[in-house]
């Protein structure tokens, strides 16, 4: 029975793989394919049937612990800045996988964004991959499969996930309940990217970031002054996002504490883990946030563009709202290139200071709409 790998819509190809996968497991397997396809949904629901006692049933402990991440034998590593140090590897894959498992049955690591090891990182992931332990499984996720060193990829079962369709996101969050308008806008504002779309589309407030990015273009519009109240304006609002998002993981680790709120003894290992990654989340938070921000601002000026060149307006990506220009706002393809190159720099280099690229960004932006008036 196999029945958590059934709820991975969109890619049945490496389903079909995974399921036959999960009865008799390799020690090693490469999820490769683009971001947002649902290679992190087909690794959980890997981990679960291969941690559950029948095979992934979608509703014992063991599948709800692996789906929810929190299972005490399920590993999870990931980048912390723009690397995955070795002393990530060493402590969440090397050792746990020459240890007993916290309970009994498999252990499983998974490695997201694998193509981001360092190389130091990567030789501690090999020696585990060179000498599996029978018990163990390695989950490697990546975007850029080809970034990867050879002699991981070449220990590694590849299992090819490939985009996902706006017309699929769309379908999925609509049978989800979310209305076709909502379903659309969330699709093209997050770029095919299905889970980035269902957050967008299910938060409550999950599409308020627009508003923070036309708030700033807004100001930005306004000169200099109001280019460096832009960033500020930017900056505050990932801030608020952290903060809110911190409440967010305390509840996570609510059910390994005792009705005293102090962590129960057998859980001590489950709780360290999950605060380690907990820290890595709230550590990039920020910048994720920052990153939604200036993807609406794109999306706007680039709606902009393709308004005053004439353009049909289905093409728009926020489909709700008027493309015109507001007073003194700029329909300009190099602001939004300004963006843009504000977007691939944070991704790029995560010491950059966050406030400073903010503001050069809208500057930028700010000296665009001076010249044009
Ligand atoms: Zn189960």
């Amino acid at each position: 029975m196999t029945r958590v790998l059934d709820d991975v819509p969109g890619q049945e190809p490496a389903m079909a793989f995974l399921r036959q996968a999960a009865s008799r497991p390799h020690h090693a397997y490469l999820l490769a394919g683009p971001e947002g396809c649902g290679k992190s949904l087909a690794g959980r629901a890997f981990a679960a049937a291969l941690l559950c006692p029948q095979g992934g049933c979608g509703e014992c402990r063991s599948c709800r612990l692996a789906l929810g991440e929190r299972h005490p034998n399920l590993f999870l590593v990931e980048p912390e800045g723009r690397d995955i140090h070795v002393d990530t590897v060493r402590d969440e894959v090397w050792h746990p996988a020459h240890r007993t498992a916290p309970e009994p049955g498999r252990k499983v690591f998974v490695i997201r964004e694998a193509d981001r090891l360092n190389p130091a990182a990567a030789d501690v992931l090999l020696k585990v991959l060179e000498e599996p332990p029978a018990d163990a499984v390695l989950l490697l996720l990546s975007a850029r499969p080809h970034e990867l060193p050879e002699t991981v990829l070449s220990r590694c079962h590849v299992v090819t996930f490939t985009p996902l369709a706006e017309g699929f996101v769309v379908d999925t969050l609509v049978g989800e309940g979310v209305p076709e308008p909502r379903a659309r806008l969330a699709a093209r504002l997050a770029g095919g990217n299905l889970g980035r779309a269902r957050r967008l589309a299910v938060a409550a407030d999950g599409l308020a970031f627009r508003d923070v990015a036309e708030r700033a273009l807004e100001l930005a519009a306004a000169g200099p002054a109001g280019a460096l109240a832009a960033a500020e304006e930017v900056v505050a609002a990932a801030e608020r996002y952290r903060k809110g998002l911190k409440d967010e993981l305390a509840a996570e680790l609510e059910p390994f504490l005792d009705e005293r709120g102090r962590p129960d003894e057998a859980s001590r290992g489950t709780i360290k883990r999950l605060e380690a990654r907990h820290h890595r989340r709230l550590r990039r938070a920020e910048r994720d946030q920052v990153d939604q921000i200036l993807l609406a601002a794109s999306a706007a000026l680039r709606d902009r563009v393709l308004a005053a060149a004439g353009g049909r307006p289905d093409w728009r990506v926020s489909l709700d709202r008027e493309a015109d220009p507001a007073p003194g706002a700029v329909p300009s393809a190099r602001g939004w290139g300004a963006i843009e190159r504000a977007r691939a720099a944070l991704a790029d280099e995560t010491n950059l200071n966050l406030r400073l690229v903010l503001e050069e960004a809208f500057l930028e932006l700010a000296g665009e709409g001076a010249a044009a008036r």
